[in-house]
């Protein structure tokens, strides 16, 4: 019945997949489309409306290949993790040489090395493609992460500029490197998420806890920030969430939602790729560990009871303005030191697995689209376009006077938090990544000593002599 008339086609239409449809319908792109329920096809096809006429809606597999013109690129958008494989093992043996199969939902960045490496030579093509920006991204344009073959990129490049987000007509989109590359910069990107979202939550604790603000007057602060240097959707989200109201009880709606957050698992992998690769995401591990702690509501309700609040006075101050303003600082020397970390574990991948990640382009193409969107990623695009081999973000110059511009503030926060019981784990994780990123002579001298005395792994000297292991014996040299 169908003619090979669609350019493109996408299975899973679901949440992302039906809006990343219609995204590429309105762009003018013919897309063939199935989902594994089927009533859930026809349903998304009633609703198209007037894009009716660029969707091809398919009830079965086969005809869902035959109505792709060959070589047909496939976006699966599906569940990520298992479902991915076998919906590409119902989908392959439909398939052609040289046709892309193109995995666009969360997954992890092995997972994708895994899949690429099982095609690579089966004339199939694979693509890992990280799409961020929700629900709102996938229908109006996302920030799109493209890793595969520069080859397969080449060919899927104008149907996906078409729907990506645009940053003053820049399009949210590239390719960044083989294999797993898209993925693992979408699983950073939902790491770095995970930071900015806990320090604007650990900065809402102390306005909330500390200054006893209401939410609406805590909305207010935020909006006033997202006019200033802070500028980015998950604050301007904050001035939203934090000025809504519950239909219910009349109350602000964050007062009655319950202190527990969800999570998917992104976050966790960055935690984890940073610490597989000895490279510190401090502010993306205090994310996760906070999200834990967040969803032990009982034990944590057990536990006020036996130890209570921390015995300290509460936290007063005499000049409001001043303080607030410390926090705008705080929280954008917080936000400094998680993008640091998190294009540091990026620049270590990108050695490890080869990719050669091209940061100015990764700070530039989630300008716009993706959840951690801000005006603050084109200073990283800037400082990373003019410092390309920086060790790190923090000592491009100008990273560093953000820093020393920010970091007092950071610090004044940080021990009015702790003097008053205020937990701010992911701002305090900033300071002590600054401190000791900056201090030339640490401590860990005390530390590999002790690893010489019980292990004799040796150690390397300060005067640069020939490292040895020391004589621990009853005085030093004995
Ligand atoms: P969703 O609304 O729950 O939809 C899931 C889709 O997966 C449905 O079409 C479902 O088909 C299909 N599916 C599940 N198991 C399957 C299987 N074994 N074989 C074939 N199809 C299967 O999910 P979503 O929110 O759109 O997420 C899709 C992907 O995008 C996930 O990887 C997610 O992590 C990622 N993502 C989501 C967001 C977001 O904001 N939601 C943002 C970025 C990325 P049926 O209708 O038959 O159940």
């Amino acid at each position: 019945m169908n003619v090979a008339q669609a350019e493109i086609g996408l299975i899973g239409l679901g949440v992302m997949g039906s809006n990343l449809a219609l995204n590429i319908a309105e762009k003018g792109n013919k897309i063939a489309v199935f989902n594994r329920t089927v009533a859930r096809t026809k349903e998304f096809y009633e609703e198209a409306g007037a894009l009716q006429g660029q969707i091809v809606p398919c009830e079965t597999i086969e005809e869902f290949v035959a109505a792709i013109r060959p070589p047909r690129p496939i976006i699966i958008m599906i569940q990520a993790g298992a479902a991915v494989d076998q919906q590409m093992d119902l989908l392959r043996p439909y398939l052609e040489r040289n046709d892309i199969m193109i995995d666009a939902g969360n997954a992890n960045f092995r997972d994708t090395m895994r899949r690429f490496d099982a095609l690579k030579d089966s004339g199939l093509t694979f693509i890992g493609m990280g799409v961020s920006g929700g629900e709102e991204g996938a229908r109006h344009g996302p920030s799109i992460m493209v890793g595969g073959t520069e080859d397969s990129w080449k060919r899927v490049e104008k149907v996906l500029t078409s729907i990506a987000a645009k940053y003053k007509d820049e399009p949210c989109v590239a390719w960044l490197g083989e294999n797993g590359a898209g993925h693992f910069v979408k699983t950073i990107h939902n790491g770095i998420e995970y930071a900015d979202m806990q320090m604007i939550a650990e900065i809402y604790g102390i306005l909330r806890d500390g200054l006893k603000m209401s939410a609406a007057e805590i909305g207010a602060v935020f909006g006033e920030w997202n006019k200033g240097r802070l500028e980015s959707y998950l604050i301007e989200i904050t001035e939203k969430v934090l000025a809504a109201r519950d239909p219910i009880s009349g109350n602000p709606i964050v007062d009655m939602i319950l202190d527990k957050a969800g999570q998917k698992g992104t976050g966790k992998w960055s935690a984890i790729e940073a610490q597989n690769m000895g490279v510190p995401a401090t502010g993306i591990e205090a994310a996760v560990a906070a999200r834990s702690i967040s969803s032990f509501k009982t034990e944590r309700e057990a536990a006020e009871k036996i130890l209570g609040l921390p015995d300290v006075p509460a936290l007063e101050v005499t000049d409001k303005a001043a303080f607030i303003k410390d926090l705008e600082s705080a929280l954008l020397a917080g936000k400094i030191g998680a993008y640091a970390q998190g294009f540091a574990v990026m620049s270590a991948a990108s050695k490890e697995y080869g990719w050669n990640l091209p940061m100015p382009t990764i700070a530039k193409i989630w300008r716009a689209g993706c959840i951690i969107r801000s005006q603050f990623l084109d200073e990283i695009t800037s400082a990373f376009t003019k410092a390309p081999d920086a060790a790190n973000l923090i000592v491009t110059p100008a990273f560093a006077a953000m820093v020393k511009e920010t970091d007092g503030a950071l610090r004044r926060v940080v021990a009015a938090a702790a003097l008053h019981g205020l937990p701010v784990p992911a701002l305090a994780s900033a300071l002590g990544y600054f401190d000791s990123y900056r201090r030339a002579r640490g401590t860990a001298n005390v530390i590999q000593a002790q690893r010489d005395f019980f292990g004799a792994h040796g150690f390397d000297r300060v005067d640069g002599a020939d490292s040895h292991h020391g004589p621990w014996g009853s005085g030093l040299n004995a």
